[in-house]
């Protein structure tokens, strides 16, 4: 079985990458249990250059095969932020999921509904410099003026679906890990298959 460092500090992003991948022989490992503890500047200007940016350089201090990705939010009446920016979004030091999510409220007030958005994922497998796949998902829905649901991370509460009738924080987990922005970047990344197959 093949072993992948998974490029990321993220609980919630690590369990919903396990769930996605579980059908797969691979071996997931955090940058913890190697004691790696690495924060690269995400300072690419798409998805998939900060998501090559973390595989490159959890890469180069492991000498491990690493998957990355990057993700973020984009509001249409916002002009597609928060964006890359999605985890900086608040101004307030120290701000919470919760913090970003009143925020993005507040930049929304007076705007006409519905405030239509997408969650999009960029995945990068970085195997070795001559051995780089990169693949991309998303997922369109609206913002919802109320929080609704505990589950999941993020904007997930306020991040509404009109084919589930529920909030991304509505979903069970096994829901959200078949459709969500991650499970499309992850579950149909060509390179990520044919590498863990031995056909690559
Ligand atoms: P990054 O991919 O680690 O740079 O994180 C981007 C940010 O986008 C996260 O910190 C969240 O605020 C937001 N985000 C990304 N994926 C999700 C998700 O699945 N649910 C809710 N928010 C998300």
């Amino acid at each position: 079985m093949k072993d992948i460092l998974i490029a990321s500090n993220n609980d919630h992003k690590f369990k919903e990458i396990s769930a996605i991948l579980a059908h797969i022989p691979v071996r997931l490992i955090k940058p913890s249990e190697l004691g790696l503890i690495l924060e690269p500047a995400e300072n690419g200007s798409t998805y998939f250059e900060n998501a090559l940016l973390k595989a490159r350089a959890f890469h180069e201090a492991s000498g491990m095969a690493v998957l990355a990705d990057d993700s973020g939010l984009e509001v249409e009446a916002l002009g597609g932020e928060p964006g890359l920016h999605s985890h900086r979004f608040s101004p307030k030091s120290g701000a919470t999921d919760h913090d970003r999510c009143l925020y993005l409220l507040s930049k929304l007030q007076g705007k006409p509904k519905p405030w239509l958005a997408a969650f999009h994922c960029h995945a990068v497998l970085y195997v070795r410099p001559d051995l780089v796949g990169d693949n991309h998902g998303s997922i369109a829905g609206e913002i919802t003026q109320e929080f609704h649901g505990s589950n999941g991370f993020g904007y997930d509460p306020i991040f509404w679906i009109p084919q589930e009738g529920k909030t991304m924080a509505e979903l069970d987990p096994e829901r959200k890990n078949q459709i969500s922005h991650r499970a499309m970047a992850f579950s149909t990344f060509k390179l990520l298959k044919n590498w863990v197959s031995g056909e690559e």
